[in-house]
């Protein structure tokens, strides 16, 4: 075939404005391991491996073999239409990893995406309650359309029209946010007829925040109390990143309802909300939509997760996920540009700074779109969030080579910055979003 444009271009004719969220201009043709390749055949170290949904990697060779056996089975039906082993084996699987008692009251709900995932669990707490307001977070991500886009503080705040059922509720960075946060949420509580309370683990596209020891605890306590329904999404950093299989148990709650997604399928479009059959058997909270549990999907997502546990992932991602922030710690020491590292293992978060001697936010977010801009031209995928927050999450088999890689580019990346290496001009087609 012989292209009279690049990719880039002729994507930029073709796909939908609405659907792209660039930073630079990436194309990738194919990928293995941690590393993509380019359209020109270059290879590149990719640090976004939550965006992408392929936390075990890309091409990894159990999910490859399950991919291709169950598209050569033919089963193809949706959960929807039949019973179908591959369905069956991973709600099974998922089910069994979720701590205390009850499980044989639990229920998994397929879906495709996180933002079906947050919906469906939503319409669900709304079922069970009768009930219609909801409590989530500014700078939280839910979703990229309907119901759970319209809970998502992320999009509420740039101005996308919310639920009006809804109340952002700060999310706290550390300890001393709690007693305001309990005394507005109780209020809350009290006032509003409240279906549930929505809540990221750690708030990933709002700056990548750990939020204080008792956080989780204190919610649920709160929430339960009052009635409502705890939804946990555990889209982004669930599934091992986070050092323990699901995020949530580092605070031993035991949440209403979970939802996952991204490095669920493997690569394929596959979410799941995990929770009580009383929840999730109710008819008027289905989400009955075609291709979801389909044999594919779900294949993939039993290799993905069969493969978490026996590999240990949790284990590697917090001891690999400590490896980098030592390493991120001794490039703060040296880097007046590194504000702050955060995050927990393999879900972290670098703020940015051009200046330290003078903060100036919007000087402060060009810097940090011209530095990841930089990483990519020296072979270095990865993002920004909330401006000036450089996002890591790598494929959870990141070697500690790789890693040293990483911070080897992202300190020649801000010293090259700060000596012009990349201008206005490079980064100004990507400033839309
Ligand atoms: N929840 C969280 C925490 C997310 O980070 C995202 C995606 N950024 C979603 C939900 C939505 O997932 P999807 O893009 O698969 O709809």
């Amino acid at each position: 075939m012989t292209a009279p444009h690049t990719l880039a271009a002729r994507d930029a004719g073709a796909i939908a404005g609405n659907q792209k969220l660039r930073f630079f201009p990436l194309s990738v043709v194919s990928g293995q391991g941690s590393e993509v390749r380019d359209e020109t055949g270059r290879t590149l170290l990719d640090l976004s491996a939550a965006w992408g949904a392929n936390s075990l990697g890309h091409a990894h060779p159990r999910v490859v073999a399950a991919i291709q056996q169950a598209a050569a089975n033919g089963a193809g039906a949706s959960v929807l239409s039949a019973v179908q082993p591959a369905a069956v084996e991973l709600a099974e699987l998922l089910i069994g990893t979720f701590p205390g008692a009850g499980r044989g009251d639990r229920r998994v709900l397929f879906g495709h995406s996180g933002t079906d995932a947050n919906s469906a669990a939503l319409a669900a707490a709304r079922a069970a309650t009768g009930r219609d307001a909801v409590v989530a977070f500014r700078g939280g991500y839910h979703g990229g359309f309907g119901a759970a886009q319209a809970v998502s503080g992320v999009f509420v705040e740039a101005g996308v029209p919310g639920d009006p059922a809804s109340v952002l509720l700060p999310y706290p960075a550390q300890e001393s946010d709690l007693p305001e946060l309990w005394r507005t949420l109780e209020d809350v509580l009290r006032t509003l007829d409240v279906a549930a309370v929505i809540v990221e683990p750690v708030q990933s596209d709002g700056g990548v925040i750990v939020p204080p020891d008792g956080f989780l605890a204190g919610l649920s306590t709160r929430t339960r109390r009052a009635g409502a329904v705890l939804i946990v999404d555990e889209v982004k950093v669930g599934l091992a990143r986070t050092g323990q299989l699901h995020a949530f148990q580092r605070s031993g709650i035991a949440p209403d309802l979970v939802t996952l997604g991204k490095a669920l399928g493997g690569g394929t479009p596959l979410s799941a909300v995990v929770g009580s059959a009383d929840l999730l058997d109710r008819s008027p909270a289905s989400a009955l939509l075609t291709t979801a549990g389909n044999g594919v999907s779900t294949a993939a997502g039993h290799a993905v997760l069969e493969t978490i546990l026996s590999d240990d992932l949790a284990s590697v991602a917090r001891d690999r996920g400590n490896h980098l922030r030592g390493l991120l710690a001794t490039a703060q020491r040296d880097t007046g540009e590194i504000a702050d590292v955060r995050g927990l293992g393999l879900s972290l978060g670098i703020e940015l700074q051009q200046d330290p001697a003078h903060s100036d936010r919007q000087a402060d977010d060009r810097f940090t779109h011209r530095v990841i801009y930089r990483m990519w031209q020296l072979g270095v995928v990865n993002y920004l969030v909330r401006g000036n927050v450089i996002e890591w999450t790598p494929p959870l088999i990141l070697t500690e080579h790789e890693a040293e890689r990483a911070v080897d580019t992202l300190r020649t990346a801000i010293v090259e910055v700060r000596h012009g290496a990349v201008s206005d001009a490079d980064i100004a087609p990507y400033l839309g979003w």
